[in-house]
C-alpha cells in the first residue's frame, strides 16, 4: 500500500486509518518539532501528486477488512497540498459510514478552494502554535510569503463557513511559545477562532531540531491556567498498529516508521506478530536508526 497506513492508535481520533495523498515530507512548513525531520519538499502550490482514483482504490481495499474510528487525511506533510483532497474526502463520505477527519497545519486555509475541500469532512484538526508573527516564523518556519495574519484569518474563515467540528492543536515547545506572554497571545487568537475543542501537545518523539523540547510541567500547568478549557495530549498514545496490510515485519517497521517514529517496544510487538527478528538487521543495514529521546528508544527511517 502506497497511500494508506494503519489503522494507528491516535490520541485524539482513537483507531485512525491514515491516508497520505502527498509524497514524503511535502509541506508548507518546516516545524522545529516535526517528527519527520526537516521539510525536503517545501511548497505552497497545490498539486495532484498521484492519480486520485489510485488513492481511493487503496482506501476501498483496506476499508473492506477494517473498521476504524476515523478515516484520517494526514500523512507525511500537509494534506491540503493535494488538489484532489475534496474529491477524496467526498468519495469517502459517500461510500463509507466512518467519519472523516483532516489534520492540517492551517497554512492554506486562506484559500477558498481548500476550505471548500474541507467542508466535506466531519472534523478538521488545524494547528496554531503561535500568537504572533515572530513566534510563528520561529516554530513553524513557513514557506516564504505565508503570513501569520493570513494564516489565522484562514482559520477564522473556516470557522465561519464550516458546519463540522474544529479541534485546534497547539504544540508547546520549551522557551519558544510557553511563556505567559506567548500563551496569552495564543489564547487571544483561539478566542477569535472559537473552535469546538483545543488540545495542547508537546514533542514526544524525536524532533527535527534537537533543541525543540517539551516545556516543564509548570509551564503546561500555566497553559491550562491561561488558555483554559484545553485537553492535554502530552502522553504517548497506546494501542496496536494495524498490521494486516503488511507481508513482513521488515515492511511493517519500515512503512510505519516512515510516517510515525516507532518506539522500540512497539517495533518489538511487530516482530512478535510476524515471529521474526529484524530490528537489528535493519539498523546494521542503515535502513533505520535508533534514537534516544526523553529516556525512550525510537526507531526512525534513515533519510
Ligand atoms: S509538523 Fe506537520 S506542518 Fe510541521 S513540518 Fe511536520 S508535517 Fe509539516
Amino acid at each position: 500500500m502506497r497511500y494508506v497506513y494503519g489503522p494507528v492508535p491516535s490520541r485524539r481520533l482513537g483507531k485512525s486509518f491514515g491516508v497520505s495523498p502527498i509524497p514524503p515530507k511535502t509541506c508548507s512548513y518546516s516545524c522545529v518539532y516535526c517528527q519527520l525531520g526537516r521539510t525536503n519538499r517545501f511548497q505552497i502550490k497545490r498539486e495532484d501528486f498521484y492519480p486520485k482514483e489510485e488513492i481511493f482504490k487503496e482506501i476501498e481495499k483496506v476499508m473492506k477488512t477494517t473498521k476504524p474510528d476515523y478515516i484520517t487525511f494526514a500523512g507525511d506533510g500537509e494534506p491540503t497540498l493535494c488538489k484532489s483532497l475534496g474529491w477524496l474526502v467526498n468519495k469517502c463520505k459517500k461510500k463509507f459510514s466512518t467519519p472523516v477527519a483532516v489534520i492540517t497545519n492551517s497554512s492554506l486555509l486562506f484559500m477558498p478552494d481548500v476550505r471548500k475541500d474541507l467542508s466535506y469532512a466531519d472534523v478538521v484538526l488545524p494547528s496554531l502554535d503561535a500568537g504572533n508573527e515572530s513566534i510563528f516564523k520561529k516554530i513553524n518556519r513557513p514557506y516564504k510569503g505565508i503570513s501569520f495574519e493570513e494564516m489565522v484569518n484562514g482559520i477564522i474563515k473556516l470557522r465561519n463557513e464550516y458546519k463540522g467540528e474544529i479541534w485546534m492543536e497547539t504544540m508547546l515547545v520549551k522557551n519558544v511559545n510557553d511563556s505567559d506572554k506567548a500563551l496569552i497571545e495564543i489564547k487571544k487568537c483561539l478566542e477569535k477562532i472559537n473552535p469546538d475543542q483545543v488540545y495542547i501537545n508537546v514533542p514526544i518523539r524525536p524532533p527535527a531540531e534537537s533543541w525543540a523540547l517539551p516545556p516543564s510541567p509548570e509551564r503546561i500547568v500555566a497553559a491550562h491556567q491561561i488558555i483554559g478549557q484545553i485537553k492535554e495530549i502530552t502522553e504517548i498514545e497506546v494501542g496496536d498498529f494495524g498490521l494486516s496490510e503488511f507481508k513482513s515485519a521488515e515492511e511493517a517497521i519500515l512503512k510505519i516508521s516512515q510516517r510515525h517514529p516507532l518506539r522500540e517496544e512497539q517495533a518489538k510487538g511487530v516482530e512478535k506478530h510476524f515471529r521474526a527478528n529484524v530490528i537489528e538487521s535493519l539498523i546494521s543495514s542503515g535502513k533505520i536508526v535508533r534514537v534516544e529521546y526523553r529516556n525512550k528508544k525510537f526507531l526512525v527511517v534513515n533519510r
